[in-house]
């Protein structure tokens, strides 16, 4: 008789433990996950039927209708089509991504950029590449989920250390110093679920003292932080200092792929051999058209207005939040000599602590109008929810104000019903 597998390989999906979470949550209606949009991502959406003022979303400029930016994807469109039907080797290079690489490089002040097709891949295509086994990567433990992909796949030794301590990440380096291979430190330099800022001064220090190389993942900080806004590494001065920057297009860039700027050779090299820049379709022309535009607008004189509204908004809708008795999570550590209360990112969470009390809240919120992200576990520590909120330089003072009022009244009936919520300082 032939011998058969001894399990099903789908097994897995029918007893995935948090799939009953999910059936149970489903029943109250409290999941917050794939809800559906019916306009475009703005301060106030049409979600599953209603307006809702948007605090839940990464168009940070609020660029994604700006009629330049969609004159751009329009046009790449009409010129190129829907999309290129192929990759970047073969067929799918047009002059805008060439021309995208080379304004990325000069906004970002390195020798040479790639653009990848989504922000995920330039971080997998790249620490997938440029590591091998034998190397060692260190990277904090808040890093983005993309970013232990591409360690993963490089098979080179991964080294974690605990969100932003920096003694944990020096007896790592010391550690790394043993292990043979090159050494690699990976930070987010804006943490996208805590809204904190990555020590990068310090860290270049250390880098620096144990021969390590820096990659920064500048996916919240470019387009935001920074007076030409290229990102934390330009917030925090060390822009000649990190190796590899990194960044996508989903966000303040209003459209979709990613990209990695860096050292003339390090670009080629990933060019000729980074698997998930060589075997996917090259983005579709309307992306590309659309970054570029976006960028464009970025780096005008009304761009630099809008990184400064931006901030001013999440400046005041932190403070809000904060008179109203909510644990906000402050950006930390500061740059030097920065007052505490100037140095914002967009994302401002609020700590809530147990995830089904964060879900109740959610959906207290959505019920009100107001949509927000939830950070449960594992995105967080355990016992650590957050209601993960962002501001956009087009909200105005009366939507937010409208959404801080929510809020308030959200937390008093839950507070009624169920206890106190965290508060400011813890
Ligand atoms: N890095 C960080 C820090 C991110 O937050 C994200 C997206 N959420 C990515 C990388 C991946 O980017 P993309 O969505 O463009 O694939």
């Amino acid at each position: 008789m032939t011998a058969r597998a001894q399990v099903d390989v789908f097994e897995k999906a029918r007893t995935f433990e948090r799939l009953e979470i999910l059936r149970a949550a489903r029943e109250l209606d409290l999941v917050p996950y794939f809800r559906v949009m019916e306009s475009p991502a703005r301060p106030i959406v049409e979600m599953e039927g209603a307006a809702r003022i948007m605090l839940g979303g990464n168009n940070y400029l609020g660029l994604t209708e700006d009629e330049r930016v969609i004159a751009g994807a329009r046009d790449a469109l009409e010129r190129y089509g829907t999309g290129m039907t192929g990759s970047r080797l073969l067929n799918g290079t047009t002059a805008m991504h060439l021309e995208l690489e080379a304004e990325i490089a000069d906004w970002m002040g390195t020798q040479d950029a790639i653009v990848f097709t989504t922000g995920h891949q330039a971080n997998v295509g790249t620490l997938g590449t440029i590591l091998a086994p034998g190397d060692t990567v260190i990277v904090d433990s808040g890093d983005h989920a993309s970013i232990l992909d591409g360690c993963l796949l490089s098979r080179a030794k991964l080294r974690p250390f605990r969100h932003n301590r920096l003694d944990k990440l020096e007896k790592m380096l010391e550690r790394s110093t043993q292990d043979g291979g090159g050494v690699l430190v990976v930070v987010d330099g804006v943490f996208s679920m805590e809204g904190d800022i990555a020590a990068l001064p310090e860290i270049c220090d250390l880098c620096e003292r144990y021969g390590a190389r820096l990659m920064v993942d500048e996916a919240h900080g470019a387009g935001v932080l920074g007076a030409r806004g290229a990102g934390t590494s330009e917030l925090l001065g060390v822009e000649d200092r990190v190796d590899l920057r990194m960044g996508t297009f989903s966000k303040s860039l209003a459209s979709c792929g990613g990209f990695l700027a860096g050292d003339a050779d390090v670009i080629e090299f990933l060019r000729i051999s980074s698997r998930a820049f060589l075997f996917t379709a090259s983005g579709v022309p309307a992306a590309t058209g659309a970054a570029l535009a976006a960028l464009r607008v970025i780096r005008s004189d009304e761009g630099r207005a809008l990184l400064g509204r931006v901030l001013d908004n999440a400046r005041y809708w932190r403070d809000g939040l904060e008179e109203r008795g909510f644990a906000v999570v402050a950006p930390q550590p500061l740059p030097p000599g920065a007052d505490p209360a100037d140095v914002v990112t967009p994302i401002v969470p609020v700590l809530i602590g147990d995830d089904w009390q964060a879900g109740v809240l959610w959906k207290a919120l959505f019920d009100r109008g107001v949509f927000v992200n939830t950070a449960l576990h594992p995105a967080v520590p355990p016992g650590g929810a957050l209601l993960r909120t962002s501001v956009m330089a087009t909200h105005d003072r009366p939507m937010l104000d409208r959404a801080l009022e929510t809020f308030s009244t959200v937390k008093a009936e839950f507070e009624a019903q169920h206890g106190p919520l965290p508060g400011p300082g813890e």
